[in-house]
């Protein structure tokens, strides 16, 4: 078995999965990934799937084009059904501030080329029959958002990284990483891994994988909760989220509604437990906005851990003080729908050194510069 590789990526989630594949892609297949459960074990299994452009930042409106364009060709390109549906996304607006942020982003999101609009609170019935939309000021509907399934996303990535000579190790977690004078020596619960470059890509676990190498990561893992109901038939357009609340749903294509919403107060854990209060709070507020799913059933509850970083953007690149450690971390809620774009990026930096906007906005550095970015303020949840 080898054991000496180019680039080691550390973690299996949509992240790594994406970097290994676009690698290989460039021929760059001397790489692993290495994973300490199963695929779709950590955020990228258990998220909502939604896929959206609506941002408030012209780099992540501009990532994300690309990212859905991706996302489109993907079954094509990669052989497998990720259930891509462009139902839209509608926000719904109850403040002047929630108003006043909405008409900043679909400004911006329509000088970008979307078709993003802005529009009164009742507009929201023209797009989602029985809505609710007493005390909606306005809202945002951008058409060509939508949502997917997220398995098939990792199996796609995961397959096709395989066929074209990488590896992918499971039930492999890393566990100690010495330093060396060229690379890294890894321990792992199967065996020892060399590799001449390390890929930080463990979501919500990297800073204890940073901490390996004495790197002091600023993100922190918050545990996001979410449900999925009883399937319904097809009724439901769009994704809908409810800013004031924090609160969003969308109807998966096997009819389910399945959503969540932001509570204040969830632990500071990669502990991926559910709550009965995230319940309560999230059938009162879906039924405040649909009250026909007063009778709704919900079948199934789970959560993940989201990966929060200080400005709500990700921090990517090579760590400045630890030579040949690269960063892919703190996605917050967003990283499925980067993943494809972000991991395309990522390997034409890696295996050709092209540089992009994103390693030079979202550097590790910005923290202590003080140099900071356009704060990302449109995560929901
Ligand atoms: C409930 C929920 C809903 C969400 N909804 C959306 C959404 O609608 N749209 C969207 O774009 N994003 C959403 N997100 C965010 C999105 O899921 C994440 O940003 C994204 O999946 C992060 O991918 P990742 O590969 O960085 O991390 P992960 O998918 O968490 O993968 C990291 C992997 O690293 C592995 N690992 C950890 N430590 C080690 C170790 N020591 N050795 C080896 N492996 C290790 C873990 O097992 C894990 O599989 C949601 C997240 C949650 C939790």
């Amino acid at each position: 078995m080898n054991n000496d590789f180019e680039i080691a990526i550390v973690g299996g989630g949509i992240m790594g999965l994406s970097i290994a594949y676009n690698l290989a892609k460039l021929g760059v297949t001397n790489t692993v990934v290495l994973e300490k459960s199963y695929l779709a074990s950590g955020a990228s299994g258990r998220n909502g799937g939604g896929i959206r452009q609506q941002w408030t930042t012209k780099t992540n409106i501009e990532l994300m084009k690309q990212s859905m364009d991706r996302c489109d060709s993907f079954a094509g390109e990669l052989g497998v059904n990720v259930w891509l549906r462009q139902g839209g996304y509608l926000f719904l607006a109850r403040s002047q501030a929630h108003v006043d942020k909405l008409e900043k982003s679909v400004k911006l999101q329509r000088d970008a080329g979307l078709p993003t609009r802005l529009e009164k609170g009742s507009y929201a019935k023209k797009i989602v029959p029985g809505i609710n939309t007493n005390g909606v000021l306005a809202c945002a509907y951008n058409p060509t958002d939508g949502v997917i399934f997220p398995w098939p996303f990792l199996w796609g990535y995961s397959e096709k990284y395989c066929e074209l000579g990488g590896e992918v190790r499971l039930r492999c977690e890393v566990t100690r990483i010495e330093r060396k004078s060229e690379g890294f020596a890894l321990d792992t619960t199967s065996g020892k891994v060399n590799c001449k470059r390390l890929i930080n890509a463990c979501g919500a676990w990297s800073p204890e994988i940073a901490a390996l190498l004495h790197v002091d990561l600023p993100t922190h893992p918050i545990r996001h909760q979410i449900c999925s109901s009883e399937p319904l038939k097809a009724c439901l357009e769009p994704l809908v989220s409810d800013l004031q609340a924090g609160l969003y749903f969308s109807q998966s294509m096997r009819g389910e509604i399945v959503g969540g919403i932001n509570l204040k107060d969830e632990p500071h854990t990669t502990e991926m437990k559910s709550s009965l209060s995230f319940l309560r709070e999230y059938a009162r507020a879906l039924t405040r906005v649909m009250p026909g799913y007063q009778s709704l059933k919900v079948l199934r509850q789970w959560s993940g851990p989201y990966d929060h970083s200080p400005d709500g953007n990700p921090i990517l690149g090579e760590h400045p003080d630890c030579k040949d450690f690269f960063l892919c971390n703190g996605f917050v809620g967003h990283g499925f729908m980067m993943a494809p774009i972000v991991g395309e990026l990522y390997a034409k930096h890696l295996a050709k050194s092209e540089t992009h906007q994103i390693f030079s906005d979202f550097r590790y550095a910005r923290f202590s510069e003080n140099s900071s970015v356009a704060l990302e303020t449109f995560n929901i949840g």
